[in-house]
């Protein structure tokens, strides 16, 4: 799509979302085309953690657990998480790292399904979440046990699923190429082999509109500090659909995953819902600051945000599209891929030290990636525009030397 500034201008004016711009700290000379590493500060975030720290720790000290619901806050983050992906408010908790969630919830289906052998991924996986299916198969095999991890081609994956299978584990939106997989269809021939599925949703939540519940999905992770804008580190959460509370037991079982983690008891007994899912003390702080950032979703149309987001790739697309050199990794179909574009350079490292000095912040992946993300919460037409118009300059004078 190849718009003129006057017609991004239009694009703005006639924004459902221009509103939200304000709730954001972006400092005026930088275009942040990095909120899929990274979400800006939600500018009501500094008086809300101020009052945390002053009024409910420095006032009220250990009261703050009760007097300030602190205890409560994982369940209070996963109801406000819950509509964002399609899930029931029971069953989502904000706990732990997205990397520790995906190893909690893997262990628990593989641990459910004991003659399984085969744990099944994407073999373009992010790297963390086929390390954490390795060691837990390492682990599982190191115990007498036997658990592989397989790797499958993205094509080959739904062929792969077979009776071994006990988890099917995929990324939703791809953090390179930004490929979105169709999850029902991988969910229903999980099911059908009598095997769980499970998505990471880091790329995808609050970017793009997920139905974890209507895809027939079974356990779900993701990323607190991307999208959701919840602040470097933030906490992640997981999702069990309800179907499999009961049947599912966390490996790490901490005491407050416990039914009655103040009876000090001497015998573990799993919580009776997802709250089995917690492992220890949460980070209270740090889930006040996602609670706060997820407030700006509040009434949000995910549908028509994820339009605006496949706009600004696209007019961001449209300046540079046909240069050479340049190679888009991100599928043209909106309907398939998430908020970010990825497109290949054999200079990519330069290009984007060349854009940051301009002010404009994407991220470089080796060995030639260059990853812009557009958080539609917050961005401009007219950014997506001339960020497009500024790497459309680099790579002309790049192609000239
Ligand atoms: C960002 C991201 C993570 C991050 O994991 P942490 O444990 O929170 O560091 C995991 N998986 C995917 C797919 C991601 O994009």
């Amino acid at each position: 799509m190849r718009i003129t500034r006057e017609e991004a201008e239009r694009f703005d004016r006639e924004d459902p979302f221009a509103a939200l711009r304000a709730e954001f700290a972006l400092p005026g000379d930088v275009i942040y085309l990095d909120g899929n590493s990274l979400g800006p500060l939600p500018k009501r975030l500094p008086e809300r953690i101020a009052h945390h720290l002053s009024g409910e720790w420095g006032h009220r000290l250990i009261h703050g657990w009760s007097e300030s619901g602190w205890i409560d806050l994982p369940r209070r983050v996963g109801v406000r998480i819950a509509p964002l992906i399609g899930a029931g408010a029971d069953e989502v908790l904000a706990a732990d790292s997205t990397s520790a969630n995906l190893y909690k919830l893997a262990a628990a289906a593989s641990q459910a399904l004991p003659d399984r052998t085969t744990i099944l991924t994407e073999e373009r996986n992010f790297p963390t979440d086929g390390y954490m299916l390795e060691g837990l198969a390492r682990l599982a095999t190191t115990l007498g046990g036997r658990l592989n991890l397989r790797r499958a081609p993205r094509a080959a994956l739904i062929d792969a699923i077979d009776g071994t299978t006990a988890l099917v584990a995929l990324t939703h939106v791809d953090y390179r190429s930004s490929e979105m997989w169709d999850m029902a269809p991988v969910a229903a021939a999980a099911r059908a082999a009598g095997a769980f599925s499970l998505f990471d949703l880091s790329h995808s939540v609050g970017a793009v509109p997920v139905d974890l519940n209507g895809a027939g999905v079974d356990l779900a992770v993701g990323c607190g500090y991307k999208f959701l804008n919840g602040g470097p580190g933030a906490p992640a959460f997981l999702f069990v659909a309800a179907r499999h509370h009961a049947r599912l037991i966390s490996p790490l079982a901490g005491w407050m995953g416990h039914r009655a983690p103040f009876d000090f008891s001497p015998d573990y007994a799993p919580a009776p819902g997802i709250d089995r899912f917690a492992c220890g003390t949460p980070p209270i702080s740090g889930l006040v600051a996602l609670e706060c950032a997820l407030e700006l979703f509040e009434g949000v149309d995910l549908a028509l945000l994820h339009r605006k987001a496949m706009r600004l790739c696209d007019i961001f697309r449209g300046e540079i599209e046909g240069l050479p050199g340049v190679r888009f990794l991100s599928p043209a179909n909106t309907g398939m891929r998430g908020a970010h574009v990825a497109l290949a350079h054999a200079d990519a490292a330069s290009l984007i030290a060349g854009l940051a000095a301009q002010g404009i912040i994407g991220d470089f992946r080796p060995p030639d990636i260059m990853r812009f993300g557009f958080g539609a919460l917050y961005l401009r037409h007219v950014e997506a525009h001339e960020a497009g118009r500024r790497l459309a300059a680099l790579l002309r004078e790049t192609g000239q030397r």
